[in-house]
């Protein structure tokens, strides 16, 4: 295992985290149970290698995920690792509501401390209606005194602007975890972000490293680019390895669901190094994003101009849905990913909640004629 720096901080993390959101279920069902006997093993031989960082959050697989994760922090391994968890921002209703839910997610983890605590999935609306309104910075600091958590970070899905409000918005933060990979180098914080907040002392975690996924399972016309480098990688160790390159990256977190890719992704990890990509390597990627945009189907660039839409539709979202298809040739992706949007940001969010007022239109440097395809989109994706 390779360790990086993680911002200011004194300790090292290994290059690679267990992200405890994709474990492995029954039947392989998102909602199914989770099998913990597998899990317990791939969470323990990453430990044993080496990894030393894992992360898991309040909603992960309906809450089993904490439960599972101190299971398998038992007999000795949680010693040997820093344990992440992120607080539930949006469920929070009430002052006390924030302890509330640390105390429950201390219980279901069968611990007395969280070594890395988040607010989970920050964006502007979270931050000024949520952690402004409820004081929920001090109440960390509180926390932290009292020993229940270590470190304090936020996760973020949201623009760069959002993202560099909440970086300035407390002089305390000591990580943050943003999404990041080869495609998306300019959506939410994007590799803007990573240089913002590194720049400012933050470890940074990078999550979705493969797109949810997606990049492990590139499409045939995208697998010549690969075969013609004279160094042989999969599609998973070329999208790692983008990452790993970059000194502000502090470490990479992968949801591993199955002990196959718990064994590679060790593998690629102890193989990693800051600057470790020559200019073909770059060459390569810079390829690969260029056939990935030109078989986008709708010229999108998720820079979220166009919001908010008044009627509640995340525009970037549905037609990132939609260039899902075209890019990986996989319409059933492209639905479970609208079908995804739905579930996260409710009914209004989609594309049939558009009601022609047409006031995102003057916005979008693209010049996009958002409001005749929303309802194509929907047509094509809702099932
Ligand atoms: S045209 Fe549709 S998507 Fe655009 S702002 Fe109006 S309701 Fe929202
Ligand atoms: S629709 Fe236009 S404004 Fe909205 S995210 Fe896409 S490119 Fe940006």
């Amino acid at each position: 295992m390779e360790y990086r720096k993680f911002g200011n901080l004194e300790q090292e993390v290994s290059a690679l985290g267990f992200g405890m959101m994709r474990l492995p279920t029954e039947n392989g069902a998102f909602a199914g149970a989770i099998l913990e006997k597998e899990t317990i093993e791939m969470v323990r031989y990453a430990i044993d290698r080496g990894l030393t960082y894992v992360d898991t959050a309040y909603p992960y697989h309906g809450g089993a995920s904490e439960v599972v994760t101190g299971k398998a922090l038992k007999d000795g391994y949680r010693d040997k690792v820093k344990l992440a968890t992120k607080s539930p921002v949006w469920m929070i209703q009430k002052e006390e509501d924030f302890e509330r839910y640390l105390d429950e997610q201390l219980k279901r983890l069968g611990d007395d401390h969280i070594d890395f605590y988040l607010l989970h999935a920050l964006g502007t609306e979270r931050w000024e209606d949520i952690v402004l309104r409820f004081d929920l910075i001090p109440k960390m600091e509180n926390m932290k005194k009292k020993g229940k958590i270590g470190k304090i970070g936020f996760s973020f899905h949201d623009g760069f602007e959002a993202f560099t409000k909440i970086v300035d918005g407390y002089d305390g933060w000591e990580f943050c975890q943003i999404q990041l990979n080869y495609l998306d180098v300019a959506v939410q914080a994007g590799v803007a972000g990573l240089k913002y907040a590194a720049d400012r002392g933050l470890g940074v975690i990078v999550m979705e490293p493969l797109l949810g996924g997606k990049l492990a399972r590139l499409p045939q016309k995208f697998l010549g680019l690969l075969e013609k480098h004279p160094v042989k990688k999969s599609p998973v160790e070329w999208a790692l390895d983008w990452l790993w390159d970059q000194p502000e990256v502090s470490l990479v977190l992968s949801g591993m669901n199955s002990m196959a890719q718990a064994v590679e992704n060790m593998e690629y990890a102890g193989r990693s190094a800051a600057g470790m990509m020559t200019p073909e390597d770059k060459n390569l990627i810079a390829a690969l994003q260029g056939a990935f945009e030109s078989a986008k189907s709708i010229p999108c660039t998720q820079c979220a101009y166009c919001l908010p839409c008044p009627s509640g539709v995340h525009i970037p979202q549905c037609f990132d849905a939609c260039n899902i298809s075209t890019m990986f040739e996989d319409p059933a992706l492209a639905k479970s990913d609208y079908a995804r949007l739905a579930m996260l940001g409710g009914p209004a969010a989609l594309a049939s909640s558009c009601i022609g007022c047409r006031a995102c239109e003057s916005k979008c440097p693209q010049h996009i004629r958002i409001s005749e395809l929303l309802p194509k989109i929907h047509e094509a994706l809702a099932v």
